[in-house]
């Protein structure tokens, strides 16, 4: 079995707070994994552990064959773990096309200014960055290229969503993390969402993603698995309508 990201036993306590309770779950190379649960439920705190924001109290993370338990958060995204943030952590001084940048070198490490300013950095590798920028934000739905120049603070609640994702993608990630890409978005830019996420799963078969998400209309679009928290606890796992059926995520959604 060669998963690509392995979750053995996760727990993380908050002093008396049990954030995540024993949680293991895999994620192979390719598929999407769906994390729902309540609010409050510890979906959040999974991904802090995953990319190393906190070190778990007990249990192991692989990733792509190496622990990389309490690794750095730098370290995990160097080796292929670009996420988004549930609360938009995005340069809001900056320009859209900055944070796209500043992106692509948080995974080399160099940091950003390294990156362009370095002496050695040629005209050429920064048009090539820029360039790059530039693609990811074409690709997404919304006109993220044509504001470019905007600064990212002054973008539509949406448009912030999109560019944390083409933010994340620019670390050329080998397993992208999504904390609930669809908050702040209407129907029609969910379904735009819906539609960005499949095409990237197109383009790229080998990504990998997990996806916490509150609206059922974006889990469901994803034929992977499924895997219902409550209270830190993994209570349920399977396909979207075994894990919608099961009576304790019922309860668990119907108790809140
Ligand atoms: P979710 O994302 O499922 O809504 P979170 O993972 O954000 O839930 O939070 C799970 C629980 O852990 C909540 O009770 C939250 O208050 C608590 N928690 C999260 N981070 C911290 C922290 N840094 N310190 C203390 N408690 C925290
Ligand atoms: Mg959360």
């Amino acid at each position: 079995m060669n998963a690509l990201l392995e979750v053995e036993n996760a727990t993380m306590r908050f002093g008396g707070l049990v954030a995540l309770n024993d949680i293991s779950f895999s994620v192979g190379r390719g598929e999407v994994l769906a994390v729902i649960g309540p609010n409050g439920a510890g979906k959040s705190t999974l991904f802090n552990v995953v990319t190393g924001v906190y070190r778990p109290t007990s249990g192991r993370v692989r990733f792509d064959g190496s622990d990389i338990t309490g690794h750095p958060a730098h370290d995990v995204v160097a080796r292929g773990v670009g996420r988004t943030f549930q609360t938009s952590r995005l340069f809001s001084d900056l320009s859209v096309l900055d944070n796209v940048i500043i992106g692509m070198h948080t995974r080399t490490g160099t940091g950003v200014l390294g990156a362009l300013f370095l002496p050695g950095a040629s005209r050429r590798e920064m048009a090539a960055c820029v360039e790059k920028a530039e693609a990811l934000l074409k690709a997404g739905s919304g006109d993220l290229f044509e504001q470019r120049y905007r600064l990212a603070g002054t973008l539509a609640q949406a448009d912030r969503r999109r560019l944390e994702i083409a933010r994340a993608l620019a670390s050329e990630p080998k397993l992208l993390l999504l904390d609930e890409p669809s908050v702040g978005m209407d129907e029609i830019e969910t379904d735009a969402l819906i539609a960005d996420i499949a095409r990237l799963k197109r383009e790229r078969a080998d990504l990998s993603v997990i996806l916490i998400e509150h609206d059922m209309r974006v889990v469901e679009a994803f034929p992977h698995q499924v895997i219902c928290i409550d209270y830190g606890s993994k209570i349920a796992e399977g396909d979207f309508a075994a894990v919608k059926a099961d009576p304790r995520v019922q309860e668990a959604y119907l108790g809140k």
